[in-house]
């Protein structure tokens, strides 16, 4: 096992996995990666990622690097600190009059230097609040102060009092009336707590700011933040409309405290509020890069200005990706005009090679000894700061040449993809950033007619996949931006030539088109097979989508929604739900099932609508899971259940989040979560649909007697003594006139088959004792023997009757209605045999079933395997009910597997039924009982369901 897999990165590595991003890059020279395509070929991959932002004159550029070189040949020290630092000196130096000119304030900046982008975001944080604390100091020296007059006053003039504002009255009633000193020790403990208040920060919505725990606090990405959102800073995250809108008094979001401050005044003694600095610190990225490529505006930049004026907070530049040259400028901000108090720098400003980054304060808000209370051992370090030096040179060089060619290949980019964008306004939203930062964003793809690519996007892994796809089709490297999975970010370095440019456009434009004819194939060709697409040219199936005549569109919403969660039978299956994949192999479609099992959830289908023949309307709608039977099966084998469970509860989760009352755990997700038992999600009406499996099956087994000409005689039942062969046991007493409940053998075996023996008799016994109902089955067989039994049992008032019946049949017939039995082999006394044992595989000997016997297997997987059944066409083989909807209602083709036209399988009637009814509670849950079935049966026909077709093979 690879150890970065093993030891650092399980699971972000079963993504790449996932992917394809799982290369191993050995070699990095100008714009180009290199990594061994296993047969030990070398491969070329054309670098549009940049290090995310970090590289902007290409890999391992030769005169840093010769200068890396010389400095390490040169014995430079490294570890020099608490000294006096001349290069960290020397590059401050440097970045003077390029932070003068391009923030516009004409005062020196303090550099605080530091080893990445987040600890630079974290350094600005602490000092924001460094110098927050100081004014607060002053604040509350002002308070105390203005606290003895008040004392001093009210001391000298006893008749004093304060004279309170209509709204502070309301505010702080306990001031009315109040004495001198309960005054002073109100309006004392008030200012104490509000100068105790923590800090709000604002930034901006789809800001990134980092991934520690502070900056993370900062970063608008929801997935990233909301782990740790007990750590640290409140951050209010806001749009520029919000800002704009404070700027004209709208501060309902905004926390403004205020201190109580005494004052002696012409009206006598008032409480002057004094608002205090809450907000820490405003940070913006000019370009946003994490969050999907946004870039600020002129505007912007002068509502920003206005903000910091009116907060009295300063206003932060994270600069960290889009700065250091990346958007054609030393800073991106000085193209909006923004006047940041403080710059941070990281990235690309370590010429590549180096790990630095820099908080720029300007002075006028310097807080005095920061310096002294922020170091860390690796900033400041002679040979980054002496790299970062000539990178800022090399930007100077010739007159900005550098960053003029950023500009020009910038532009020469963006005209491009925007006319890529003209041709496939279908596909590709939106072209936005600056100079070499830009993002090219993609329709959504949520209602794609292929089903995985709307999973890719219901994912939200639209832009990874894409990405896979760039890479190993293209050998175009290129990323997502961290939290905007739609988007595909392009930040190559200034070598980029026009041909890559059109390499570029070709490879996107053969991926738009793939995107337009929905052929999921050609995306994903490079995840199944060794080599490229041999013709890049995608195909349209579009048509095949249309015939297909999904997605119906009601202009009511149904009375109910019902969810229903299933699972691939096998991953062959793919290839009916796409037909792009159909010269797929299995093994291809397994493997792509493999690789996509790293994300279990599967995009809902559009809902059928069905309708009950008494006027109700509910939505039915997959929620699948990816994984297939036989992966579930081993799984279950290996009593691995946690990774399905939590992938089922995910998906019933989903389910309630769109609405639905109702939920059937349908294949093997019923087994997998206990009958329901084991599902964590609250709010939701379960149901494993097996009352309606059993009432149908029960059906088409009596049916089925029928049409072979003689009744069931002698029926046996294997997994009698489980849920469903329990239940089953009562309801074929009722035709037999002999059962054998046959059981496992294992521990207990024999004692759970006479409790079912006991129900049976029991309940047999009771419907004799009902004179509307003709005897049959058991009870006729009892009905032979009433009056001893009735006198037994008048002597047995400690037992059930059932129990009691049982031992009479014991000690007075030779052979009783009822038998129990843990040997298999005596179903070979049956004529009809009911399998519902909860076996891995199938384990029943086709040779000891009668001649022309009927089999109901409606265990899930099935006691007898469909392949033996070949050898003895004289036995019918029931599997199981399928229902016909009210109204030939009818399941997405793409999903029906074995189901036709207006069918669907009873466990999922059953659910619609229950939406129908808007049942209140779970249903099939736990164990099961004769009522349930009964009634199930009588409701669905009601609702217009009625046995259809029997299921007579393999179906899981
Ligand atoms: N701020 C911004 C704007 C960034 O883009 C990034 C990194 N993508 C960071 C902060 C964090 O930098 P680092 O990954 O070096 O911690």
């Amino acid at each position: 096992m690879n150890h970065y897999l093993q030891y650092c990165k399980p699971s972000l590595s079963a993504a790449l996995t996932s992917i394809g991003l799982d290369k191993v890059y050995h070699r990095a020279e100008g714009q180009y990666l290199y990594y061994s395509n296993g047969l030990g070929a070398e491969k070329q991959v054309l670098d549009l990622l940049g290090g995310y932002g970090a590289v902007l004159f290409g890999h391992n550029d030769p005169a840093f690097r010769q200068q890396a070189v010389d400095l390490l040949q040169a014995n430079t020290p490294f570890h020099h600190q608490f000294s006096i630092r001349n290069g960290a000196g020397a590059l401050a130096e440097k970045l003077q009059p390029l932070l003068r000119k391009e923030t516009g304030w004409p005062e020196p900046f303090r550099c605080a230097f530091t080893s990445t982008g987040a600890e630079s975001v974290e350094v600005a944080i602490k000092h924001s609040e460094m110098s927050r604390g100081q004014k607060l100091e002053l604040l509350s020296k002002q308070s105390e102060r203005a606290l003895e007059q008040l004392g001093l006053a009210f001391a000298e003039n006893t008749t004093l009092s304060l004279a309170l504002s209509e709204a502070q009255a309301m505010l702080h009633p306990e001031l009315t009336n109040a004495s001198s000193d309960q005054a002073i020790a109100y309006v004392s403990k008030h200012n104490a707590s509000v100068l105790q208040q923590p800090p709000v920060f604002i930034a901006l919505e789809h800001a990134f700011h980092g991934k520690l725990t502070t900056s993370i606090q900062l970063t608008h990405g929801i997935m990233y933040r909301q782990p740790f959102r007990r750590l640290g800073l409140r951050t209010e995250f806001v749009s520029i409309a919000q800002l704009e809108r404070l700027c004209h008094g709208d501060t309902t979001w905004l926390d403004r405290p205020s201190l109580l401050l005494p004052k002696k005044t012409k009206k006598g003694l008032v409480l002057e509020e004094v608002a205090i600095p809450s907000v820490a610190a405003l940070l913006v990225e000019p370009v946003q890069g994490e969050g999907g490529v946004y870039a600020l505006t002129e505007a912007d930049a002068k509502v920003l200005h206005r903000v910091r004026d009116m907060l009295g907070c300063p206003l932060i530049a994270d600069e960290v990706q889009s700065g250091s040259g990346r958007c054609g400028s030393f800073l991106a901000g000085s193209q909006i005009g923004l006047k940041p108090d403080y710059v941070v720098l990281s990235k690309a400003l370590g010429a590549g090679l180096s790990k630095l980054g820099v908080v720029a304060i300007r002075s006028g808000q310097y807080a005095e000894g920061f310096d002294i209370l922020q170091s860390s051992t690796f900033a400041e370090d002679e040979m980054s700061c002496q790299l970062a030096a000539a990178y800022l040179d090399r930007l100077a060089e010739d007159d900005g040449r550098a960053l003029s060619t950023v500009r020009e290949l910038g532009e020469a980019l963006l005209v491009a993809l925007k006319e890529l964008h003209q041709t496939y306004p279908d596909v590709i939203k939106d072209i936005r950033g600056k100079g070499l930062l830009l993002g090219v964003e993609f329709q959504d793809q949520d209602h794609a007619p292929a089903h995985l690519i709307r999973t890719s996007a219901y994912q939200g892994a639209l832009g990874y996949l894409l990405t896979g796809h760039l890479l190993n089709e293209h050998g175009i490297r290129v990323a997502p931006p961290a939290s905007a999975g739609n988007v595909l970010r392009i930040e190559p370095t200034i070598l980029l030539t026009q041909q890559q440019i059109d390499e570029l456009i070709y490879a996107l434009e053969r991926m738009c088109l793939a995107l337009r004819y929905q052929d999921t194939g050609y995306l994903m060709h490079f995840l199944v097979h060794d080599e490229p697409h041999p013709t890049k040219e995608p195909k349209d199936f579009r048509p095949w989508y249309a015939s297909l005549g999904i997605e119906q569109q009601y202009s009511q919403p149904a009375d109910s929604k019902v969810a229903f969660v299933n699972h691939l039978i096998s991953s062959d299956w793919l290839r009916q739900v796409d037909a792009s994949l159909q010269h797929w192999t299995d093994a291809q479609c397994d493997d792509l099932v493999r690789r996509f099992a790293f994300d279990k959830r599967v995009a809902p289908f559009a809902p059928v609508r069905m309708q009950s023949s008494q006027g109700q309307t509910v939505d039915f709608i997959l929620y699948p899971i990816n994984s297939t039977s036989q992966q579930i099966s081993e799984q279950l084998e290996n009593n691995q259940l946690e990774p399905l469970r939590a992938a089922i509860d995910e998906r019933l989760a989903a389910a309630k989040a769109d609405g639905c009352k109702h939920a059937g755990l349908g294949m093997f997700t019923s087994i997998v979560m206990n009958n329901g038992k084991a599902a964590q999600t609250a709010g939701i009406s379960l149901t494993t649909g097996n009352a309606l499996t059993i009432a149908m099956a029960h059906e088409a087994l009596v049916n089925a007697a029928q049409d072979r000409g003689h009744p069931i005689v002698s029926a046996a039942v294997i997994g009698a003594a489980g849920n469903i062969g329990s239940v089953y046991s009562l309801l074929v007493a009722e035709h037999c006139q002999q059962l054998i409940l046959v059981g496992s053998g294992r521990q207990g075996s024999v004692k759970r088959l006479q409790k079912v023996a006991y129900q049976v008799y029991q309940a047999e016994w009771e419907s004799l004792q009902d004179p509307r109902q003709p005897a049959s089955g058991i009870a006729s067989v009892l009905q032979n023997h009433q009056e001893l039994i009735a006198n037994w049992l008048s002597q047995m008032p400690d037992k059930t009757a059932g129990e009691a019946i049982f031992d009479w049949c014991q000690q007075y017939l030779s052979v009783g209605p009822v038998l129990i039995s843990t040997d298999v082999a005596a179903i070979s006394q049956a004529d009809t045999v009911i399998c519902a044992s909860n076996a891995s595989d199938a384990f029943i000997d086709i040779g000891m079933i009668q001649q022309s016997a009927i089999v109901c297997d409606i265990a899930v997987p099935h006691n007898l395997s469909d392949s033996v059944l070949g050898a003895r066409p004289d036995i019918r083989c029931i599997r199981g009910g399928i229902v016909q909807t009210p109204h030939n209602e009818s399941l997405d083709p793409r999903v029906r597997a074995y189901l036709g036209e207006g069918q669907v399988y009873a466990c999922m009637a059953e659910t619609v039924v229950l939406g129908m009814e808007q049942y209140p509670t779970h249903y099939s849950y736990g164990n099961l009982t004769k009522g349930q079935v009964k009634w199930i049966a009588q409701r669905a026909r009601e609702h217009g369901m009625k046995l259809g077709k029997v299921k007579v093979s393999e179906s899981m």
